[in-house]
């Protein structure tokens, strides 16, 4: 997939930074208009703009407020990572059906914050200030880390930056096997190219325009070569009828693939989803079956699989990781101390105790 807008919005305010002039120089054929707000687009746009329309259109933009945050999926009944995110990238070209992003959106375009040293300086002083802790920060909250980078160009840049912060880890979160702008960066090890994994048949009906699991695989094996420590996150986990064989085969050939020495982490979660969603995704994709079974609303207002299917698919994806990386650090994402009690072998008692886990490989 190499991505390409149909039209760029460039924001007055940014319209000459050099982060700017180098993402126009790319697309001297393609459209580039100037305006003041985010709702002069829609006005240009007009009434039968939809979501799909939106991902070929390019916005940029500088980031007002802090783009630096804590995961929001932080709560206080969940074992939460504490995990940090940087909002460069809002939207993203891919086509996950249960993307979430979907209904969560206001602004349905992709947006680029092009003020991204000013970002990336104030996430640096907030994490030298504690030198004691060990930091998870993340690019791929809002969209994928790695499909627009021959856009944007700004991985390189992340990469170099953070391999010279001695307390935080940098992950890279991916669906595609674009990896060629990471090859010969010197990351000292502190960067973590991440793939999320799905059966293939999960993959082909429900996560359009994204690599497959076996060119995943490739790339990851790649980046071991390159030197980078790899992480995978099966999620979101489907419940479905193959799903043993399917996550077996997976977890098989995720271990065929990589060393299980360069795997950082493991992250598992079973789909949730917020109400709205579901009746935008099955108009967006007809014949869209993963909304089709029994989910119950929890406390946090996101619909969950029963908590006997969540167990369920738990224990037996946790065990098949464990069979093949007995030590590689595996956590639950957004799941409740209960939870981990009952399905995972290791459950640290906080989320000071988790962040510790989860740099044991790195
Ligand atoms: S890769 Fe992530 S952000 Fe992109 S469409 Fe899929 S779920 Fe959404």
């Amino acid at each position: 997939m190499s991505y390409r807008p149909e039209r760029i919005y460039i924001d007055s305010q940014v319209s000459s930074s050099a982060f700017c002039y180098k993402i126009l120089q790319k697309f001297p054929d393609v459209d580039q208009v100037i305006v003041t707000a985010p709702d002069e687009i829609r006005e240009l746009l007009g009434p039968d703009f939809s979501i799909t329309k939106g991902k070929r259109i390019l916005y940029l933009k500088r980031y007002q407020g802090s783009a630096f945050k804590l995961c929001p999926g932080f709560s206080e009944d969940v074992l939460c990572c504490n995990y940090y995110v940087i909002d460069l990238i809002e939207n993203c070209p891919l086509e996950c059906t249960y993307c979430i992003l979907q209904a969560f959106l206001n602004k349905p375009f992709i947006i680029f914050h092009l003020n991204v040293e000013e970002i990336i300086e104030e996430a640096i002083a907030f994490i030298k200030k504690k030198p004691e802790r060990p930091f998870r920060v993340g690019t791929g909250e809002h969209s994928d880390s790695l499909a627009l980078d021959h856009v944007f160009g700004v991985n390189s840049y992340l990469v170099e930056t953070f391999a010279g912060v001695s307390n935080a880890t940098l992950e890279l979160k991916t669906k595609t096997d674009l990896v060629e702008p990471l090859i010969g960066l010197n990351h000292r090890g502190r960067t973590v190219i991440a793939w999320s994994l799905n059966p293939v048949e999960i993959i082909t009906q429900n996560e359009l325009k994204t690599a497959s699991l076996e060119n995943r695989l490739k790339a990851a094996k790649r980046m071991v070569s390159e030197g980078y420590q790899v992480a995978f996150h099966f999620d979101p986990i489907i419940y479905y009828p193959d799903w043993r064989t399917g996550y077996e085969q997976t977890v098989e050939m995720m271990f065929d693939y990589v060393p299980v020495r360069n795997i950082a982490w493991i992250s598992l979660g079973t789909l949730r989803y917020i109400p709205t969603l579901k009746q935008i995704a099955e108009e967006r994709f007809p014949n869209l079956s993963i909304f089709c079974n029994e989910f119950i609303a929890a406390s946090d207002g996101k619909m969950r699989y029963l908590k006997k299917i969540r167990k369920q698919l738990l224990q037996i994806i946790s065990e098949l990781i464990r069979k093949g990386g007995p030590d590689i650090p595996l956590y639950l994402c957004m799941e409740k101390h209960g939870v981990w009690e009952e399905v995972m072998t290791v459950h640290p008692p906080d989320s000071e105790a988790l962040e510790r886990y989860l740099k044991r490989n790195v």
